[in-house]
């Protein structure tokens, strides 16, 4: 990715390793050329961290990031929970607010034209969306059931060739929760219209039969 862009990546708050984040865009550029005019969807963008490694691949595809997130935290970003961070507590509600730290990411990197923010919960948003997308990156709530309303909204809205890349994919709990591989992951692979395609880290990238 463009040195800038993959810079502003690293220094954004955020957990994906920069090989990780390195492996989503040149899946989502591999996407991108293989589906033109198709647009690209992330769910669970935070902070804005991976969002830039898209909207770099999604410029260079010259097509569009759809990303989404109610950014109001993931269970595990509760206050008391591992993953909080009290610096992102609107402290006019009490509650977890993301968003003007990701509007900030975006304009700091200058990717406002090629990504369009989504401000909404995955499961809604999937169920009204009709367009096939040409990659779409899952990295929202890590509970069974955000995980298992991603797979089974998203899922269906990849287009034949396209390709699914989802984060936290762990094969040995001690490395982490294991809800991304068994309620994303394995049914993908064992609905028999997926194949995978590359792995990363915790990154696996699936690619849909055409
Ligand atoms: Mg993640």
């Amino acid at each position: 990715p463009p040195r800038r862009i993959r810079e502003l990546a690293i220094a954004t708050k955020g957990f994906m390793p920069p090989e990780e984040g390195d492996a989503l865009w040149s899946a989502a550029l591999e996407a991108g050329h293989a589906l033109p005019g198709l647009a690209f969807l992330e769910v669970g963008a935070y902070c804005g961290r991976s969002t830039l490694w898209l909207a770099a691949a999604a410029r260079e595809c010259g097509t569009t990031l759809w990303s989404l997130d109610h950014h109001a935290g993931s269970e595990e970003q509760q206050a008391g929970w591992e993953w909080h961070d009290a610096s992102l507590v609107d402290p006019a509600t009490g509650r977890m607010d993301s968003l003007p730290t990701y509007l900030a990411t975006l304009e700091r990197a200058g990717v406002r034209d090629v990504v369009v923010p989504i401000v909404g919960r995955s499961r809604d948003v999937s169920a009204r969306w009709i367009a096939p997308l040409a990659f779409v990156f899952i990295d929202g709530g890590h509970g069974v059931e955000p995980a298992r309303d991603d797979w089974r909204g998203w899922g269906p809205r990849v287009a034949p060739g396209g390709y699914l890349a989802i984060h936290d994919v762990f094969v040995d709990p001690r490395d982490g929760g294991r809800t991304p591989h068994d309620e994303i992951y394995v049914p993908a692979l064992a609905s028999g219209e997926y194949r995978e395609s590359s792995a990363v880290g915790s990154l696996r990238v699936l690619q849909r039969a055409s």
